[in-house]
């Protein structure tokens, strides 16, 4: 059975915590009583993050079990509806009605059961995607991409630098007949999209930092005139990440618990 290293820690002041955890590129964070629950890569980068996080909070490094993630995360067993578009595991009876997304959980980050998946998840469908090339960075479950093709977008691609994650995503690929067509790739998106081609829309749900530190390689995904979606950011990280996308207009915002969504029209050529 696969275990994944994790950190639980206990601070009070959350926003500053998952600003410094931040640095140590997380694969996913549960929120807890009095804390959270950090999912790294390896135990090294584990292990680096518990020694940098310790002064003055309690940090407990743990191995999580494919089975204990699934039976900690009770949330996962419930579907989620987003505007037109329902997230549902494979146990639970389709909706009838609207857009349906099969979502097996696991570790792959993107149930819909996050602020910031919603709100991603808005977003897309604030816009007219049909026939529109979308690139969903730091793809996960593969949940947004999925949505994406769902609603019309055409072509899709799903990146992440997480093998485990682009396994589940096209494991989840294959549970939605609809969305097929859908690519999953797996490496750095800047590595990945040097070589590709800019699309009308990218979605990143990543974290503050790294919109603000990888703000050219996110821009260099979208053409000119195009809507870079971005979240995973926090309420009080909202202006560096504006502010790391000069000449790009901010067509819209929306939050959840403290989460922001933003959606930045790319400058057009001129
Ligand atoms: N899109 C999903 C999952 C978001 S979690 C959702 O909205 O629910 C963020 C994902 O980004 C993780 O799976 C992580 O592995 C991936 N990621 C982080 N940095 C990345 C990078 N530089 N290149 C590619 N993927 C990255």
């Amino acid at each position: 059975m696969k275990r994944y290293p994790a950190l639980d820690i206990l601070d009070a002041d959350i926003d500053l915590l998952l600003a410094d955890l931040d640095e140590h590129g997380p694969t996913a964070i549960e929120e807890r009583p009095g804390g959270i629950r950090a999912f790294f890569t390896t135990a090294a980068a584990r292990d680096a993050a518990a020694r940098a996080l310790g002064g003055g909070r309690r940090v407990e490094p743990i191995e999580v079990s494919d089975e204990d993630w699934a039976r900690c995360s009770q949330e996962h067993l419930t579907a989620v509806t987003v505007g037109r578009i329902t997230v549902t595991p494979p146990w639970l009876a389709a909706e009838p009605n609207g857009l349906v997304i099969v979502i097996n959980p696991s570790m792959g980050f993107g149930t819909g059961h996050h602020p910031t998946t919603r709100l991603c998840l808005d977003a897309l469908q604030q816009l007219d995607l049909a026939g529109q090339a979308v690139l969903d960075v730091g793809t996960g479950s593969g949940v947004l991409a999925l949505a994406a093709r769902l609603l019309g977008a055409d072509p899709v691609v799903g990146v992440d630098n997480d093998p485990d994650a682009i396994a589940s995503a096209a494991e989840n690929l294959m549970l939605n007949r609809a969305a097929s067509g859908v690519r999953f790739l797996t490496g750095d998106f800047g590595a990945v999209m040097s070589t590709g081609t800019p699309a009308n829309v990218a979605v990143a749900n990543l974290t503050g930092a790294v919109l603000v530190r990888e703000a050219r390689a996110l821009s260099a995904c979208v053409r000119p005139g195009g809507r870079l979606i971005v979240s995973g950011l926090l309420d009080s990280e909202r202006a560096g990440v504006v502010g790391a996308y000069p000449g790009w207009t901010l067509e819209r915002e929306r939050q959840e618990e403290g989460w922001v969504a933003l959606v930045l029209r790319s400058p057009a050529r001129v």
